[in-house]
């Protein structure tokens, strides 16, 4: 499941995902059928299940089910996503007599989103007070303040600054500064050299030229404008660090004063920053790349005020377009959607509305998806299968040849304090203080913005909030977060593909069990393995141990690098085994933990064949099935570079020819493909 990812700016911040299309009617299609757990018509007999047992699980289904024109990725879980849609579509549009506070914001939020007439109307209005600001910018100092302003309404530009739990006392949480500033959706399109690179610049650099000009810029300006950001910004990328290289967090941890980072990187003016931000006072922090302000301190001397402040009116123009008309609706999808990913159409305003909802006022919907769909038998049942497969890896532990009983006891100690999550938060977020208005969209979501910015910098400097959560309730996801050392499930994953009630034990622990065990493992991948129990950065290993997890986990490293993701007329690109390793880990342990916890269920009493599977088969089946999906040459382009889980067909394959129990249910032989003569084993 994706990912443990740390809270960025960008994730957290974002003011508004709704990209706008014109559409007839706002009458939506009604709720599509529910989707099977288990799915006999996805499979291809046609395929051997141990020559490709991706292709033999999903392969009629892909045949079927191509990719709809507004999406770029299309699977049996991403149609969950779209089946929760409707389910919050219906929410947002009742108007019954009657309605709570919290109704009535979240459905006149998603009508001022709706109401495309007054946003055409108002043109690049909303803009106006923030583009004004940056017009009136004279100076360094000037400029560093209007920084910390956009940073205050969520608008990303230059660098990021948020708060983490301190790695070392994660009981506590501190503010982090960290790289940022670019547009496009990593270093690496800004810094390499293939023709693939060069093409995606030059096109990016005709977007940012054309959106100036919806801004009311003269073509020539616009022209010149659009150089100066893709300078700034490739300066940017080159300042800053790899994604793969990110994972370790020794290259994030950088305890400084504010005076040390102060005297590093002077040009930033951080105190005047810091002041500005309206964040709690503070006296320390982690600078998780100081090598980017070191550098970036050149950078704002060597740059001109007049060219800052186009890159700073850039920055606003692209995190507005999707709440402005039309013009820059479309524009900001041909880049985005259409050339970055391959989307052929934009998706109707509808949809764009409600993810928008879900973004800015998403733990309001929330309550309101939960009330609705979720029931205590849908905590308590997950509870249960939650603690079989905590069993099972203590098991797995236990069992581990390769690993001293010194280590095996902390282990032991992390696994029994990792903290569940499951379906929502305890305590509901009170957002009665944002102002929402039916005529004022693009307002709306910055007013949201800002106010989910407040709510991060109030944490700085204060005892760490564990039970916040970093997802939304209808989201179709979990994540394990390191410094929690806490899995989380929202109740938006926790029905058919991943759980059916009326289901096999086989075909739940395929689904939702494996994505408990692969939350697990994520405590103890290449980078959860570094945090202890309490979720401190801390060796807790011995360094034999230590030495012998690397090389298993390198061999599952190299085992993916060697595996295709796109093959087009651009050229064959694979994975990148180090950037996805973490995930990959978790996917082959998610595995084998679900596995054994099913054996656990259903002992040695011999079970009927449904469907003409065994349970054994079900269950591989239906972990298999999770992953159908077809995908965009340009979006698996992009996620290489952007995505550490692999893609479907990876999950799949790479997970079973590393598994004897997969290849003992299939009667596979050694030499077949879905047998790795090398199989990769961490947990
Ligand atoms: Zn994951």
């Amino acid at each position: 499941m994706p990912t443990r990812a740390l809270l960025t700016l960008a994730l957290l911040l974002s003011s508004g995902i709704c990209i706008a299309q014109n559409e007839k009617s706002p009458s939506a299609p009604a709720l599509p059928k529910d989707i099977p757990s288990f799915d006999v018509d996805a499979i291809d007999k046609s395929v051997e299940p141990c020559m490709d047992f991706y292709q033999y699980s999903c392969g009629t289904w892909m045949k079927n089910n191509p990719i709809p024109p507004d999406k770029s990725l299309w699977g049996r879980f991403s149609a969950l996503s779209e089946h929760n849609m409707y389910i919050l579509r219906d929410i947002l549009t009742e108007a019954p007599a009657t309605q709570t506070p919290t109704e009535t914001m979240v459905r006149t939020f998603y009508a001022s989103c709706m109401d495309e007439s007054t946003i055409e109307k108002k043109g690049t209005y909303p803009m106006k007070d923030e583009l004004d600001r940056i017009a009136a910018v004279n100076s360094k100092a000037d400029l560093i303040k209007q920084i910390a302003h956009m940073h205050r309404n969520s608008t990303p530009a230059l660098f990021s600054f948020y708060p983490q739990p301190d790695l070392h006392d994660s009981a506590n949480t501190i503010a982090f500064l960290d790289q940022g500033g670019l547009t496009l959706p990593d270093r690496d399109y800004y810094v390499k050299d293939d023709p693939k690179s060069v093409e995606t610049r030059k096109t990016y650099q005709e977007h940012v030229e054309r959106m100036f000009k919806l801004a009311g810029d003269s073509p020539d300006l616009a022209a010149s404008e659009a150089k100066t950001v893709l300078a700034i910004e490739t300066a940017l990328a080159q300042a800053s660090m790899d994604r793969t290289l990110r994972r370790d967090p020794k290259t994030r941890d950088h305890k400084m004063t504010v005076a040390e980072i102060t005297a590093a990187a002077p040009n930033f003016q951080l105190a005047e920053y810091f002041s500005e931000s309206g964040a709690p006072k503070f006296s320390a922090l982690n600078v998780a790349n100081p090598d980017f302000f070191k550098k970036v301190n050149e950078q704002i001397n060597g740059t001109s005020v007049a060219d800052w402040k186009i890159y700073l009116r850039w920055k606003v123009i692209n995190d507005y377009a999707p709440t402005l008309s039309k013009a820059f609706v479309e524009e900001n999808f041909l880049f985005n959607g259409k050339y970055l990913s391959g989307q052929q159409e934009i998706e109707p305003r509808w949809k764009r509305c409600v993810r928008a909802t879900d973004t800015n006022l998403g733990m309001a919907l929330g309550k309101l998806y939960v009330d609705r769909t979720f029931g205590a038998e849908g905590k308590e049942r997950t509870e249960k299968m939650v603690k079989a497969i905590e069993n099972a890896m203590q098991k797995d532990v236990g069992q581990l040849t390769w690993m001293s009983d010194t280590t095996k006891k902390k282990a032991y100690e992390k696994l029994n304090a990792i903290v569940n999550n499951i379906g929502y938060p305890d305590k509901w977020r009170d957002y009665s203080s944002v102002v929402i208005t039916a005529d004022d969209y693009a307002g709306n979501s910055v007013r949201a913005g800002a106010f989910e910015v407040a709510r991060q910098y109030k944490k700085i400097d204060e005892p760490t909030d564990r039970k916040d959560w970093t997802m939304t309730p209808p989201t179709v996801n979990a994540y394990y977060r390191p410094p929690m050392n806490d899995i989380n499930f929202p109740a938006g994953i926790l029905q058919p593909p991943f759980y059916g009630k009326a289901m096999d034990d086989a075909v739940n622990f395929g689904g939702i069990g494996v994505v408990i065990g692969h939350e697990l493992t994520h405590g103890f991948d290449d980078q959860g393995r570094k945090y202890d129990a309490e979720g401190n950065f801390k060796d807790w290993w011995t360094p034999e141990d230590a030495k012998a997890f690397e090389e298993r986990a390198d061999c599952t490293a190299k085992e993916y690098s060697s595996f295709t993701s796109v093959k087009d007329d651009k050229g064959e690109v694979k994975l990148n085994g180090k950037l996805t390793l973490g995930e990959n880990t978790a996917d082959n342990g998610g595995l084998k933990l679900a596995y054994m916890a099913l054996m656990d269920t259903i002992g040695s009493t011999p079970v009927k064949p449904i469907d003409g599977y065994t349970p054994r088969q079900r269950f591989f089946l239906s972990f298999a099935q999770i992953w159908c999906q077809n995908v965009t040459d340009q979006e698996a382009r992009k996620r290489v570079l952007t995505d550490p889980h692999s893609p479907g067909r990876w999950r799949v394959n790479g997970a079973v020819q590393n598994s004897a129990a997969f290849q003992e249910a299939f009667g596979c032989k050694a030499g077949q493909p879905m047998v790795s003569a090398n199989a990769c084993r961490v947990w």
